[in-house]
């Protein structure tokens, strides 16, 4: 039946956004087997079948395609299977996990999901730093080959091999979100030219994806529910948050809850964005016990010791005291972790467009995080890239 006004009903509701599936962490991790729905900002009638819209745009190849190599761009031209369609609604949360459109439309889904959070910390729309030559990013949903890369123009996904287990990278959004941190660091600052033979913009660009991929992450309300529930809201505890490169194709497992300082590292670039990777980290925990503390959810004198260097007894004392008071009241840990959260990433948005690729160093990298951060986040900044050793004490 129809009602008048349907239609106005109809694309006052197609603006709302598109609803789509995600896992926050590959479908394989305990905990993690069923994904989230989630609203993406695009309206559905400007997304096409594929998906695909004005810059973002999914391939899925018919035959094993070889991956891009050097001097090897978009757009694919070879056999591709048919697009994944949107349901009768309009929007993508349609498909079995289990088709093979599925990738497709996971993929784009991660995508977007990543630009909507680090548009938001920029404050502007992102303009691919290959716009000139590609107006959009093309997704190869799948490739036949153990590892992931972005490139001028093409975000490619094949699938890791673990003794004979093939996952694709595809359903892996930690893998998807480093690789689109690549793309954002590069589209704000622009491709390095002339590069100084001692600069670091690469071992930044590796530390910045990382954090991309952990920002993102704790974007998801379930994934922070689930972190905080199954820490009982310590997060001094293992958790998941130093997971999110496990599969990495990057060689390295990268940690987000090291120790390493700048002395201890060698001139490799994943190696030498560890401690910059763990400043932010460090960071964000502690800028959360200020914020439980501040709702009397945690003992002040959590704020006057070394996170890094807790006693037994201590560390005993902070959980037992987190525990309880998690247990009255969870919503307070949960807005003390997005406002850290939050605080964090726009810090590190806003440091960008001061960056200068062909001479940037991660003392300045640092230091341009920390002036575009205010009160307390600049404050802990400062001292953990003083503790890692990126910036000089004060
Ligand atoms: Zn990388």
């Amino acid at each position: 039946m129809r009602l008048p006004g349907d239609d106005a009903l109809g694309s006052a509701n197609a603006r709302l956004g598109t609803r789509f599936w995600i896992y926050p962490q590959p479908p394989f991790i305990p905990g993690y087997e069923q994904p989230d729905r989630v609203w993406l900002s695009i309206p559905r009638d400007e997304i096409g079948e594929g998906p695909s819209d004005l810059t973002v745009y999914v391939v899925d190849p018919l035959v094993d395609k070889q991956p891009y190599g050097f001097n090897q761009f978009p757009p694919f031209d070879g056999a591709k299977r048919l697009p994944a369609m949107p349901g009768p609604d309009r929007h993508f949360d349609n498909l079995s996990p289990n088709s093979r459109a599925f990738l497709s439309v996971h993929a784009y889904a991660c995508v977007r999901f990543v630009l909507d959070i680090w548009q938001s910390y920029l404050g502007h729309p992102i303009r691919w730093f290959f716009a000139q030559t590609f107006p959009r990013l093309e997704i190869i949903a799948f490739v036949n080959w153990d590892n992931a890369h972005a490139g001028y123009g093409f975000l490619e996904l094949g699938c890791s091999d673990v003794e004979g287990i093939r996952r694709p990278y595809a359903l892996n959004f930690d893998t998807i979100a480093h690789e689109i941190g690549h793309i954002i660091l590069l589209s704000e600052t622009g491709i390095p030219t002339a590069p100084l033979r001692d600069s670091d913009f690469f071992a930044f660009s590796e530390a910045f994806s990382d954090v991309v991929s952990l920002i993102s992450f704790l974007q998801f309300d379930s994934a922070i529910d689930r972190l905080l529930r199954r820490t009982r809201g310590n997060l001094l505890l293992y958790n998941e948050l130093n997971r999110f490169a496990e599969t990495s194709p990057e060689t390295q497992i990268r940690l987000a809850t090291n120790f390493r300082r700048m002395s201890e590292t060698t001139r490799e670039v994943h190696d030498r964005a560890l401690p910059f990777i763990g400043a932010i980290f460090d960071t964000i925990v502690e800028l959360y016990h200020r914020e439980l503390v501040e709702r009397d959810c945690a003992d002040t004198r959590l704020l006057d010791f070394d996170i890094r260097d807790l006693e037994q007894d201590e560390f005993d004392r902070f959980r037992q005291m987190t525990a309880a008071a998690f247990q009255v009241k969870p919503m307070f840990f949960r807005l003390a972790l997005t406002a850290a959260r939050d605080a964090v990433g726009q810090a590190l948005a806003g440091a960008l467009p001061t960056l200068d690729p062909d001479t940037l160093r991660l003392d300045q990298a640092a230091n341009a995080v920390i002036s575009a951060a205010s009160g307390a986040t600049a404050e802990l900044l400062e001292a953990n890239f003083a503790w890692r050793e990126i910036i000089s004490q004060r």
